[in-house]
C-alpha cells in the first residue's frame, strides 16, 4: 500500500510504501507547540520504505528531553511539519499522521509524555501510555 502525505499548501509531499512500523501520540509540550494542537499523532516508517519526497523544506532542530538533535523538515511556504529524523534510530523516518489526511490510518499503539497530557484527552484504547518516554515508568 502506498499513501502520500502532504503539507497544508501541496508542495512538500512524502510518498512511503508498506505500513508504518508504530504509530505513536505524544503529549510533550514541544509537540504541542510545533503542531497547534495539544498532543501530535505521528508514524514511524523504516526508511526503505520511502519512495519520493518531494518540494522544498525548511528545517528546525531542537534537542530532545535526552539530549539528542531532532530534525524537522516544514513546508517554508505553509509551515507544516511533514517529517523528521530520529536520532536514536537512523534507519527511521517519522512523519506526521495528520498529513496523510487519512481518517482510516492505522491508529496509535503507544502514547507518550502523559504527564503533559491535557486532562480531557483520553489515550488511544490498547495503548501503552507512559508518563515520559518508554524508557521511563507507564502512566497508568
Ligand atoms: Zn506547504
Ligand atoms: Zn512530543
Amino acid at each position: 500500500m502506498e499513501r502520500t502525505a502532504l503539507c497544508c499548501c501541496g508542495q512538500l509531499r512524502i510518498k512511503v510504501s508498506g505500513e508504518p512500523m508504530r504509530v505513536v501520540t505524544c503529549h510533550c509540550l514541544q509537540c504541542q507547540r510545533r503542531t497547534g494542537s495539544v498532543f501530535s499523532d505521528n508514524a514511524y516508517f523504516d526508511r526503505k520504505s520511502i519512495v519520493a519526497i518531494e518540494g522544498k523544506s525548511h528545517e528546525f532542530a531542537r534537542r530532545t528531553d535526552r539530549g539528542s538533535l531532532l530534525h524537522f523538515r516544514f513546508c517554508p511556504e505553509c509551515g507544516s511539519t511533514l517529517h523528521w529524523d530520529v536520532p536514536s534510530e537512523p534507519e527511521t523516518i517519522g512523519i506526521a499522521v495528520g498529513a496523510f489526511a487519512d481518517p482510516g490510518f492505522p491508529a496509535p499503539t503507544r502514547s507518550v509524555f502523559g504527564v503533559t497530557r491535557h486532562e480531557w484527552v483520553i489515550n488511544p484504547k490498547g495503548a501503552e501510555a507512559f508518563l515520559a518516554n518508554p524508557a521511563g515508568p507507564r502512566e497508568d
